[in-house]
């Protein structure tokens, strides 16, 4: 998670303070393609900086979003660093500045959601409705998954079991018994979080007694002992991308940790690992093979079957006269990406009988000797 308030809207898109609204387009359009998550699979920061080039891109495309974006931008306790932190002489109990106006600009979620949650920065003296005070984004939740080849090349729909928190059903994450009133948190006063410091550096935390609901049960859930929260494995389907590799990895955002007091989930970060192929080398987007022909085929010639990753066959014409380790290729049978397609390299290697009846050894040398072959 990025330091409380640091970005820079204006940095983060490469444009000065006084970029007109096509400079801040022509910038974000830029940086949007070059670390579009698609183009970059094997860059796992890129998803993070791309996430980043849209919030930076919402803000200061919105006239409105922007002037209150420079105001507090400018503000002398607004200004970066100390964004968001509470101001000196508002942190009493309740007041604006404790609990809820802490804010991480890490925290803004998707692009198509935050001017729903831009809304709460600014106001600073009130609090959503219906968001319980302290919320804070659930954590990202990393799963590494094994995929096949065949996946990775032409990619695939799967399914993968994640362990995550879930809220408990029973007391619909309260942790209070039902039928039962909870009570004021007595570690932070019922504000769901406690802040460490003063001024410009406090920080502000979930409080850990109330986990940041305020309340505590006075009477624990028997299903989920008080905590609100249960363990569970949550089934999730996914698209694997095409061309992805071992280290590539894939944000699914929401569907990580639930928010502490009612914030917003943390992201799935699904991070791949191609199986190793027991007839399939992959370099790059080329995939290599080695077939077996028999000395009859390399001599005369013959239409071999190959598979292809898909599991398909494909016929490959061996010319008469073919060596031991000639490396033949069938163009477009290699992993895709992006559009593209790798080729498929085979490499023939020749067998010969390992045992041959007298009358066959005496065709052998016949040929030998009519070839010219010494023996
Ligand atoms: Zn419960
Ligand atoms: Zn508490």
């Amino acid at each position: 998670m990025p330091a409380t308030g640091t970005k820079d809207y204006y940095q983060l898109l490469g444009v000065p303070e006084s970029a007109s609204p096509e400079e801040i387009k022509k910038a974000y359009r830029r940086l949007a393609k070059q670390f579009h998550p698609d183009a970059n699979p094997n860059n796992p920061g890129a998803g993070e900086r791309f996430k980043e080039i849209g919030e930076a891109y919402t803000v200061l495309s919105d006239a409105e979003k922007r002037k209150h974006y420079d105001q507090v931008r400018k503000s002398p306790f607004g200004g970066l660093g100390g964004f968001g932190a509470g101001r000196p002489g508002a942190g009493g109990p309740g007041g604006p500045g404790a609990g809820g106006a802490h804010f991480d600009f890490g925290d803004l979620g998707d692009i198509g959601g935050l001017g729903d949650i831009f809304s709460t920065i600014f106001d600073r003296g009130g609090r959503k409705k219906g968001r319980p005070r302290g919320a804070q984004r659930g954590q990202d939740v990393e799963f590494l998954t094994e995929i096949p080849l065949a996946a990775a090349a032409r990619g695939g729909k799967i399914t993968i079991t994640v362990p995550v928190t879930e809220e408990c059903a029973t007391c619909s994450g309260t942790g209070s018994a039902p039928g039962t009133q909870p009570q004021t948190c007595p570690e932070c006063g019922g504000r769901g979080s406690i802040s460490f410091g003063q001024g410009g550096f406090a920080v502000t935390r979930p409080c850990p007694m109330c986990l940041g609901r305020g309340t505590v049960p006075t009477q624990a859930c028997p299903t989920c002992g008080g905590t609100g929260q249960l363990r569970e494995d949550r089934q999730i389907a996914l698209t694997v991308p095409s061309g992805v590799d071992s280290g590539s990895k894939l944000r699914l955002s929401g569907q990580g940790e639930r928010g502490p007091g009612g914030g917003p989930p943390g992201d799935l970060i699904v991070s791949f690992r191609v199986r190793p192929d027991s007839f399939f080398r992959r370099e790059a987007l080329d995939l290599y093979c080695t077939v077996p022909i028999n000395v009859a085929q390399a001599m005369l010639g013959s239409r071999i079957r190959v598979r292809t990753v898909d599991g398909r066959k494909v016929a490959l014409k061996v010319p008469p006269g073919t060596q031991s380790g000639t490396r033949f290729r069938i163009p477009g049978q290699g992993v895709e990406k992006s559009g593209r397609r790798g080729d498929q390299y085979v490499q023939v290697k020749i067998t010969v009988p390992s045992e041959l009846a007298p009358e066959q050894q005496e065709l052998v040398r016949e040929l030998a000797k009519s070839a010219n072959l010494r023996f």
